[in-house]
């Protein structure tokens, strides 16, 4: 390779990379109007108990609608978010939108909000979760936090204490995409987790998948023998569901189960069923 074509490829790496520099602030920038503009939304996706079908929550998830750019995926914006810091106004405002939403309901559901790494580690969020509930009027224990395991390695010791302050308000907390990060098994004894939720990659064709099984057979014997309940994420086919109600799995999510979609989609759920204003009213 001559020279000159080397040098010609460092320019073209340069120039793609000063591109995606330049297109990354771009977002960003617009992500900073978008909430504003309210271009954010959220949509919710049902939660249920596996051997009842009964649905016990929602998982909200944030959707940005731009106007420039037409839907752009959590997978592209999120971690925009979180190397600028503006994933704290998106965090705050993603937390008073599903908190408002969930206090509306009837029916006392939980709705679980994602948490990210810069967000549990900023100066006040245990203050800032407590103002919410008070804010709000939610129950605390219907407000549940899900947290990955990558957020939690960042600083430990300052990561529990964060985890153990939010939890004596009575909130719950999730850990999300378990088995996708680095922590290792004390880690879980170490947080005070109320639910575990195994990543959707191994739940992908785990009637099929011998692999795939023994991971999961594995986090539900965790789950099992440390007294805490166990969520599939991403369950998309009726095997993959029945493969986790013969393990007992406590709990899944999925397209399966139902797609992410905007919460008038759920009113007949989150609205007090007939049933349920009979009893109450037939006990007052
Ligand atoms: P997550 O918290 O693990 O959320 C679950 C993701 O899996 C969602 O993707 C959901 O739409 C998708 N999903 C659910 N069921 C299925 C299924 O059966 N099959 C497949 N293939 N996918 C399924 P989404 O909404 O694109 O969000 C991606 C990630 O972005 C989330 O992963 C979460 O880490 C992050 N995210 C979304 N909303 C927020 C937010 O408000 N704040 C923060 N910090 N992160 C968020
Ligand atoms: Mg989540
Ligand atoms: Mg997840
Ligand atoms: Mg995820």
């Amino acid at each position: 390779r001559s020279k000159a074509e080397g040098r010609n490829t460092y320019r073209f790496f340069e120039a793609k990379m000063g591109e995606e520099t330049k297109e990354r602030r771009l977002i960003e920038h617009e992500l900073r109007q978008a909430i504003s503009d309210g271009e954010l939304s959220l949509v919710y996706q049902p939660q249920m108990q596996i051997d009842s079908g009964e649905i016990t929550g929602f998982e909200a998830l944030m959707r940005w609608h731009s106007r420039r750019r037409g839907d752009v995926p959590p997978s592209v914006f999120i971690p925009i978010a979180e190397e600028s810091g503006l994933i704290i106004q998106l965090g705050d405002w993603a937390l008073l939108e599903a908190c408002s939403e969930a206090a509306s309901w009837e029916e006392p559901l939980t709705v679980a909000v994602n948490v990210s790494a810069v967000q549990l580690h900023s100066q006040d969020f245990p203050q800032k979760v407590r103002d919410l509930l008070l804010k709000t009027g939610l129950e605390a224990h219907r407000l549940e936090l899900e947290i990955t395991e990558t957020a939690l390695i960042k600083d430990m010791d300052r990561a529990l204490g964060t985890l153990r302050q939010v939890k004596s308000l009575g909130v719950r907390i999730a850990m999300d995409d378990f088995g996708t990060g680095y922590s290792s098994l004390s880690n879980i004894r170490a947080f005070p987790f109320d639910v575990i939720k195994i990543d959707r990659s191994f739940i992908k064709s785990v009637d099929k998948n011998k692999q795939a099984a023994a991971i999961v057979r594995a986090v539900l014997g965790l789950g099992r023998g440390l007294g805490l309940p166990v969520l599939a994420e991403g369950i998309e086919t009726s095997d993959e569901l029945k493969f986790l109600s013969e393990e007992y799995c406590t709990a899944g999510q999925g397209f399966h189960l139902g797609q992410p979609a905007s919460i008038e989609h759920f009113d007949h759920i989150v609205r007090a069923s007939t049933h349920f204003r009979e009893k109450k009213a037939a006990a007052s």
